[in-house]
């Protein structure tokens, strides 16, 4: 298959419009026409001469991804279902399309100038498998390369403008830095997406946010904690077994020193499991000193697990703690929950293409 469009290099995408018959500056156009105007084929690029269309139409593919699927939520939220193609990983090894899942937010009040938040995958399947998340059932089946994070912008483009984007979909985005960082920068420019606009959300790998800190990372920072007790946390957060809640600290301390952006604690709430007072008074004297936002996620329900939702009242209750002890404590009732595209409710489809459950 050639290469789609998000795939070349800026460079080499100049010179290869050149050899088509194009001008250089014509692939800034292309770029510009589905990025930041959510044109999904060449056909629609009034901004291009029709001839050049023709070309690029079978010379470069405008995208490597189709969508599958289309679920909308009763509050507004569309989840879209992206299917890439096979990556061979090793000779002779079988290979199936990758699907992942991106989920496009439009603002709450009606009539918004605001643009809409995307939220997207950085990996097929997730390898943290935290046990109240559907996002690492299947476990992990590759990563993402950086055009495949940069079309679900384009993906969700097509639906609205975009103001915001969350990297909170399928996938420990921190695991897949490099092709994240790339994919980011590709669309950032068309999209006005500062480092303001952009959330990443890791479950901490300490030596990954350092690095993270080190590379300009032009995002904020999330690191989800759900818990202030180790023994917990191992058992929450599989894949962080062993590594210690101080050193996950620690390096949101370094994050917060190098970047001087505020890291924001994310919280999975459970009911029964994590949300007590005593859990909430250990939580504040974690955080006592720091200079961090704690946000409160009641949970999803996902057919796989038997973790229950709060009711609004323990959540204000253990809200209401964490602000007597002087932190900053918000709550995100999820949007999209009865169309399975809230957070931990994402998920990869089998490989026969079929639509998730
Ligand atoms: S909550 Fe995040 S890190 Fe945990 S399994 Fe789901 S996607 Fe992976």
């Amino acid at each position: 298959m050639k290469p789609s469009l998000l795939q070349w290099e800026p460079a080499a995408i100049e010179r290869r419009l050149e050899e088509l018959g194009g001008r250089a500056f014509q692939a800034r156009v292309a770029r510009a026409e589905l990025l930041g105007r959510g044109k999904l084929d060449y056909e629609g690029m009034s901004a291009l001469p029709k001839d050049l269309r023709r070309t690029l139409a079978t010379e470069v593919p405008l995208l490597s991804s189709i969508e599958k699927l289309r679920t909308w939520s009763s509050d507004g939220a569309c989840k879209l279902l992206l299917e890439f193609p096979a990556q061979s990983q090793s000779p002779g090894a079988r290979t199936v399309p990758a699907q992942v899942e991106t989920v496009f937010i439009p603002p709450h009040e009606r009539g918004s100038t605001k643009g809409a938040t995307v939220c997207v995958s950085t990996q097929v399947g997730c390898p943290v498998a935290c046990p109240f998340c559907a996002s690492g059932k299947a476990g992990l089946q590759r990563n993402l390369a950086a055009h495949e994070i940069a079309e679900q912008f384009a993906h969700a483009r097509a639906l609205g403008p975009i103001s915001r984007a969350v990297v909170m979909g399928i996938g420990e985005p921190l695991l897949n830095l490099d092709n994240l960082l790339a994919g980011l920068s590709l669309v950032r420019s068309e999209l006005d997406l500062g480092a303001r606009k952009v959330t990443v959300s890791s479950v901490g790998f300490p030596e990954r946010v350092r690095r993270a800190a080190q590379n300009d990372p032009r995002f904020q920072l999330a690191i989800s904690l759900h818990t202030p007790d180790q023994e917990q946390r191992d058992f929450l957060v599989p894949a962080m077994r062993g590594v210690p809640i101080e050193d996950v600290l620690a390096a949101g301390d370094e994050w917060f020193h190098a970047t001087g952006r505020e890291v924001t604690y994310e919280y999975v709430l459970l009911a029964g499991t994590n949300d007590s007072e005593g859990h909430a008074l250990r939580l504040a004297e974690r955080l006592r000193g720091r200079r961090a936002t704690v946000n409160l996620i009641p949970y999803n329900p996902i057919e796989e697990s038997t973790f229950g939702r709060p009711t609004p009242e323990s959540v204000a209750r253990f809200a209401g703690c964490l602000e007597r002890a002087k932190l900053v404590a918000t709550v995100r009732w999820s949007r999209g929950v009865d169309g399975q595209a809230a957070c931990g409710q994402l998920r990869v489809s089998n490989a026969s293409g079929a639509p998730p459950a």
